[in-house]
């Protein structure tokens, strides 16, 4: 397929859900750039549209994993043959119902401003917000959060717009089990120019490697200053709980 015949196909469906994206397809020939209603905006090269073949599961992941991506760093992800299996993984598995509860108890506090505050959600394009791959699967979630009494739900309108908000128990379930807020963090160095070199580099930055790994972050890129220190930004492809 040539890139103009890939572009306009781009155009009309987004790769990951299906939905036509919001606003023209930019990148290069190589990468594009897609803002999706359902996906919001994340990038993707042209080696996974033509040679990825990526089952819907991954695809409905992916959505996900790239929305939940550009939600928290206002940046957006970049698939690639290299990282998109990885990316997909870092989703709940499938039948991880609670997992994807509690995601979607910690996306509404998230976005609460104040507790009883209601947070609009529209199943239709916000599915993605809890890992749900599909309209139904997010109703589904939604409906247990009131039936649990964890959050009250208001409808909109006919298109499935609801205002939720959480319950002083919904809150207390979101405080019980801490989750890890952003998949990513950043770890920073510094030492005088003596402890630059040697042991005392060395030794902390190796404990500070494993202790994310413990946390399972994996390296993404690492900065070496010139004068001192070391630092890098690190991922957690699982978002795994973190208990402080
Ligand atoms: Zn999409």
């Amino acid at each position: 397929m040539n890139p103009a015949d890939l572009l306009e196909q781009l155009s009309q469906t987004c790769p990951l859900c299906n939905r036509p994206p919001q606003t023209p397809v930019g990148g290069t020939d190589d990468t594009y750039e897609i803002n999706c209603g359902v996906c919001s905006r994340y990038r993707i090269t042209k080696e996974v549209l033509l040679f990825e073949n990526l089952t819907p599961e991954a695809k409905s992941q992916l959505s996900a994993v790239v929305r939940r991506h550009f939600d928290y760093t206002q940046h957006p992800e970049t698939i690639t043959t290299m990282n998109c299996r990885e990316l997909a993984s870092a989703a709940p598995a499938k039948n991880d119902v609670i997992g994807k509860v509690r995601y979607l108890l910690r996306y509404i506090a998230r976005k609460s401003h104040f507790p009883g505050e209601r947070v609009n959600l529209k199943g239709e394009t916000d599915y993605p917000v809890c890992f749900a791959a599909s309209v139904e699967e997010f109703r589904y979630y939604a409906q247990y959060i009131v039936d649990a009494g964890f959050a009250d739900g208001q409808r909109m309108d006919m298109h499935g717009e609801c205002q939720y908000c959480l319950t002083p128990k919904g809150w207390k379930e979101v405080e019980r089990i801490p989750m890890l807020e952003s998949p990513c963090a950043f770890v920073a160095m510094s030492f005088s120019k003596e402890g630059h070199y040697g042991a005392l580099l060395n030794g902390a930055y190796e404990e500070a490697i494993t202790e994310l790994f413990t946390m399972g972050f994996r390296s993404r890129r690492k900065f070496f200053g010139p004068a001192s220190g070391r630092s890098s930004s690190w991922e957690c492809p699982q978002r795994r709980q973190l208990v402080m």
